[in-house]
């Protein structure tokens, strides 16, 4: 535990680490950054550093404060996250026992989870009794995005009149997803997206991956930590089989025949699965390119698989390929807007067999003449 564990948000940690050191410390903090990349294992750091007993800024790891934070057992902090049960408190109590037994483990709910205002509320109740045992209380609410209106409007009355010797450590994906109200009130603390080489090197660590499957998981997980320990428990190399089939299908068939790959694939799979499906593909593509380019093994994704890049780096013209990118970036890019899956991948793949040229403009988008 502690903050030398989070890998890299090295600007983020420096700060922390000094505002404990300055004795500079704010009543609100707004961790702010893509999910999985190491924002409520600051937020523990920072509360070990906070109550550490030897007044390591770091969180020392070892004494009773910080191992009783790392075990969510310790009064003084308190973890907070969306539930969807009613007993939220026995669903709390339960994933926190399960994260602290598991250093992979991966926080998933369902899209309904949200941070009630019986929570909050129960919070404000709790923190009359001001600091228990430790120096500072420290409430994580994680996912704060996630909080209902009444549960935010509660907070913020919180944050306006802000109990001494307690401080509040809010995560989200972004500023924009809470009340302005409640940023304001907050210290703002960036974090970054994790390098695919970082994480590649968690996966071989903790032996979750084999090296090729690390490679291509990593460049997958887009930056976080906890999609790419997701997709470690999948079989990704299968994956990457079968969409290599579809790609050199596609390019060998009749419009009708393509039109019912793209409808099946629709039909079969969910949307994050069509869009990983998508993405080794273009993985597999930008590959072939870099090959093309003259890159080596170690520059490449698809590692174990050099031979067949180098066989369709030579037997696919420059211009192909681009196209092909090109294309199969625009489905990863249209399916954020949740368009209908089946039409998408239907006219993608008629324009990656080259039997359709120009994607259709959408209606009201024709070309002004006299404009
Ligand atoms: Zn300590």
């Amino acid at each position: 535990m502690g903050f030398r564990q989070v890998i890299n948000q090295e600007q983020a940690k420096e700060f922390l680490k000094s505002s404990i050191s300055l004795s500079r410390v704010a009543n609100g903090y707004l961790f702010h950054g893509p999910r999985g990349v190491g924002k409520s294992t600051t937020a523990l750091a920072f509360a070990q550093g906070l109550n550490c007993e030897v007044e390591d800024p770091e969180g020392c790891g070892v004494c009773t404060s910080c191992r009783k934070i790392a075990r969510f057992s310790h009064p003084d902090v308190t973890f907070v996250f969306p539930t969807s049960s009613k007993n939220e408190y026995e669903e709390i109590s339960r994933t926190l026992k399960e994260r602290s037994e598991d250093e992979l483990f991966v926080h998933a709910f369902p899209h309904s989870a949200s941070i009630k205002i019986r929570t909050i509320q129960d919070l404000r109740m709790s923190l009359a009794s001001g600091v228990r045992e430790g120096k500072r209380r420290v409430i994580i609410l994680a996912y704060a995005e996630r909080m209902t209106q009444d549960a935010s409007n509660c907070l913020l009355r919180m944050l306006e009149e802000p109990p001494t010797g307690i401080t509040f450590v809010l995560t989200a994906p972004s500023r924009h997803r809470l009340l302005p109200t409640i940023v304001s009130r907050c210290q703002a603390v960036r974090f970054v997206p994790l390098a695919a080489k970082e994480i590649e090197g968690v996966l071989l660590d903790k032996g979750v991956a084999t090296p090729s499957e690390a490679r291509i998981v990593a460049r997958l997980s887009d930056g976080s930590l906890s999609t790419a320990l997701d997709l470690a428990e999948q079989d990704v190399v299968e994956y990457r089989e079968e969409s290599l089939e579809y790609l050199s299908k596609i390019g060998t068939r009749e419009p009708t025949e393509i039109l019912e790959v793209a409808e099946g694939l629709a039909a079969s799979r969910d949307r994050e699965q069509v869009r990983r499906f998508v993405r080794l593909s273009l993985l597999w593509l930008r590959d072939v390119l870099l090959v093309k380019y003259g890159a080596r093994e170690a520059d490449v994704a698809n590692q174990d698989m050099m031979e067949a890049l180098r066989a369709e780096a030579s037997a696919i013209e420059l211009a192909e390929l681009r196209k092909r990118i090109d294309i199969l970036d625009e489905i990863v890019s249209s399916m954020e807007r949740h368009v209908d899956l089946s039409l998408l991948l239907s006219s993608s793949f008629l324009r990656l067999a080259g039997i359709v040229e120009e994607p259709r403009q959408p209606l009201g988008t024709e070309r002004q003449i006299n404009g």
